[in-house]
């Protein structure tokens, strides 16, 4: 040990490694259950990542739909009323809608909402006029549309101070700067490794996300893990009132007004990054194609300037199912990452997730996780 390592003498309940929303949850969940926590983060706060950069869209018009009960559940999390989760994040139910202009895609929105319905949505199919009627900015061009009142929009830009807050008054020993590069198991538990040092605990949770791939794989788990660089984009306030937020059948587009009076526009277009130097780059073509597609649904946004653009790394699994629940053949090891469209339905599955390792039984089954490439980890699906 050098040093600047300073060692930890302390033996957890549970190490989390990766404070983003999910490990947060979990780690709140533990600590409220009455075990002793500490989260690593590598940033130099909670929630910098993919928790800390996206739109805060709470859509569940855009989920899978085996995620939609979770997401409904989380819809309700999110109003920061249910213990332990007391937080003011700016909730605001501002519904959704999302649209067809073409007759091919007004039949995806059919499909789509049929699906989600009997996942336990309750979004309605409307024609375009009906549309125009919530939200008059919408193109004329707009033939059909599925609304959903419940969806929601947070300020995600305050996750890391919430969660810091709330985990603080739960004592949980939030520990930033803390790369782990490496983990031992053995003994009564696991030793996650970092350069600052090393924290020692009787349950792991990997929470990495778009990093999950090498710690995984020191627990004999293969997986394969993309990264995904996508891009958010937000004009000048605008002098227009948008109610709902959008997206299109096609998925590939969101806009919403910001508390602020901004419009913020993504869709997950993606930008450039490299993981190792953790770095990124904003794509000029792709956010010039976001917005014509943001101009072609709400005309009057082409009047409007571009004052800024960001990009937050998220990841995927090859199915875009999420990794979650136990580590095969690791007891006492679990894992939480690559949710797909995941701020939302994250909070309910690292709810979920706490109360499986806390003995409980959860309030709803999780989703299907994705099949792991080293088949011996095919088991988990059993699992769960
Ligand atoms: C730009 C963008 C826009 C999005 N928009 C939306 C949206 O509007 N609605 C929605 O529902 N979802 C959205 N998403 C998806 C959503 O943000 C993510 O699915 C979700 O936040 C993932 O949470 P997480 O906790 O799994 O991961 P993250 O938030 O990525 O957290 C992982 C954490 O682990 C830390 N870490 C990694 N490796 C290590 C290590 N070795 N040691 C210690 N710490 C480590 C990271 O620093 C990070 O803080 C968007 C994502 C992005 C990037």
């Amino acid at each position: 040990m050098t040093q600047n390592q300073a060692h930890d003498a302390q033996v957890y309940d549970a190490v989390v490694v990766g404070g983003g929303l999910i490990g947060c949850a979990v780690a709140l969940m533990l600590a409220d259950g009455g075990m002793s926590v500490a989260v690593l983060e590598r940033r130099e706060s909670l929630c910098l990542e993919a928790s800390g950069t996206n739109a805060g869209g709470l859509m569940s018009q855009v989920l899978r739909a085996e995620t939609v009960p979770h997401g409904m559940r989380a819809l309700e999390l999110w109003k920061g009323k249910t213990a332990p989760f007391l937080f003011d994040l700016d909730y605001h139910r501002l519904g959704s809608l999302a649209l067809a202009r073409t007759e091919a895609e007004e039949s995806i929105l059919d499909e789509r909402m049929r699906l989600r319905n009997e996942a336990g949505a309750s979004f309605r199919m409307m024609s375009g006029a009906e549309a125009r009627l919530i939200e008059p900015q919408l193109s004329k061009d707009i033939r059909a549309a599925v609304h959903c009142e419940a969806d929601a929009h947070v300020n995600s830009l305050e996750t890391g101070r919430v969660f810091t807050e709330l985990l603080g008054r739960h004592c949980v020993a939030i520990k930033a700067r803390h790369n782990v590069s490496m983990i031992e198991p053995g003994g009564a538990g696991f030793a996650c490794i970092c350069p600052r040092g090393v924290v020692r605990g009787r349950r792991l949770v990997l929470a990495t996300n778009a990093r999950l791939q090498p710690l995984l794989a020191q627990l004999g788990h293969s997986v394969e893990i993309t990264p995904r660089y996508n891009q958010v984009l937000v004009t000048n306030r605008l002098p227009f009132h948008l109610g709902p937020m959008l997206t299109i059948a096609t998925g590939n587009l969101s806009i919403k007004r910001s508390a602020a009076g901004t419009a913020i526009i993504g869709g997950g277009w993606q930008g450039h990054g490299d993981l190792e130097a953790g770095t990124s780059r904003i794509d000029a073509p792709s956010v010039l194609e976001n917005l014509r597609l943001a101009v072609s649904v709400v005309p009057a946004l082409g009047d409007q300037d571009l004052i800024r653009c960001w990009i937050g790394v998220d990841a995927r699994t090859p199915d875009f199912r999420p990794l979650l629940g136990p580590v095969p053949n690791c007891p006492e090891a679990y894992v939480a990452g690559c949710v797909f469209s995941g701020y939302l339905p994250g909070l309910q599955l690292g709810r979920m997730l706490g109360d499986i390792i806390l003995g409980r039984e959860p309030d709803l089954a999780f989703p299907p996780s994705s099949a792991w490439t080293n088949p011996d980890t095919l088991s988990l699906k059993k699992n769960l």
